[in-house]
């Protein structure tokens, strides 16, 4: 009879080969690309990724300024073509406008990279319910107008929508109340729309990248003085998300721990509590 250790040894190998590398950066080489929120952080850093392995790039966000330099910068890290669109995914009549302008520029989509964010403090709930109602518009709403305008293209391209979402979208914890519920409304719907394609026999792909805690500028401004979690690379997180959507995985997560971290949460309660305790010791020190 197969002793525990190897069965642990077969599920680790199991689970080794499942998690191997397969992207094939030729796969995304001259693929037309829109990527929301690229004026900083994960989204910026995507935009360096896409270029340098020769993609077609349309970027957005609020920022001319800002997108102006990266589109400098994709260039000069060997984009095909990179243009750049601003929109504030606030007014809905943008996300409509903003896909209509890259499909115009690129001729088509291959990759819809949904990640733009809207500010949220990480504090105590204040009763304000027009933020989570404005907050909704930006980080959840948009991102279903932006897909229901790309569908029809990518249907046509076979192509792929990339969704960044959050741990915060899988586990409940405090003081993140607003941003928490439009990243688990995220989940629900990018995860339903998942199985309806299916069952239409869809050749369009949706990712669900599940991060947690990166190092951009934004985040780290937020969330120091609450937590001892680390805090792990943008341009990495970026890398990771990019080869999730290449290789048209349906859920994938960065830092990899993280996908165990979701997987115990309800099993063994005591990782999501020993997370929640150190968040509030640390708010309430
Ligand atoms: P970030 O550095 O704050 O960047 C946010 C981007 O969204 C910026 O380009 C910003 O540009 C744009 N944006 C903000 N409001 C907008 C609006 N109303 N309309 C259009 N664009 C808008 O964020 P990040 O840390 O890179 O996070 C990127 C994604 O990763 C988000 O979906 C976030 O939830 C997810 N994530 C991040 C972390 C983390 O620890 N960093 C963890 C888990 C998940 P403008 O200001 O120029 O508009």
């Amino acid at each position: 009879m197969m002793s525990y250790l190897s069965l642990f040894l077969l599920g680790a190998a199991l689970v080794a080969y499942t998690w191997r590398d397969t992207f094939d950066p030729e796969s995304v080489r001259k693929a037309r690309v829109l990527v929301t929120g690229a004026s900083k952080g994960i989204g910026e850093q995507m935009a360096y990724h896409y270029a340098q392995f020769g993609a077609q790039i349309v970027i957005t966000a609020r920022r001319e300024d800002h997108l102006k330099k990266v589109a400098e910068k994709c260039v000069k890290l060997g984009a095909q073509r990179v243009m750049y669109v601003t929109g504030d995914m606030s007014d809905p009549a943008d996300p409509t406008r903003v896909i209509k302008h890259a499909v115009d520029k690129l001729g088509g989509l291959d990759y819809l990279v949904l990640n733009h964010v809207g500010n949220s403090n990480v504090e105590f709930w204040n009763r304000d319910a027009d933020h989570v109602r404005s907050l909704m518009q930006v980080n959840f709403v948009s991102y279903v107008q932006l897909a229901g305008a790309a569908l029809p293209v990518l249907e046509k391209s076979g192509g792929s929508i990339i969704v960044v979402s959050s741990l915060a979208g899988k586990l409940i914890t405090p003081f993140v109340a607003p941003y928490t519920s439009t990243k688990f409304a995220m989940n629900g719907f990018f995860g339903t729309l998942q199985n309806e394609l299916a069952i239409q026999k869809s050749n369009v792909s949706v990712t669900i990248m599940i991060l947690g805690l990166i190092d951009t500028e934004s985040a780290m401004n937020k969330i120091r003085s609450f937590t001892t979690m680390t805090a792990y690379p943008a341009s990495e997180a970026a890398l990771n998300i990019i080869k999730a959507g290449a290789t048209r995985q349906k859920e994938a997560f960065y830092p990899w721990f993280h996908y165990f971290t979701c997987l115990f949460k309800d099993w063994l309660p005591i990782t999501r509590n020993l997370l929640i305790s150190d968040l509030t010791m640390q708010k309430l020190d």
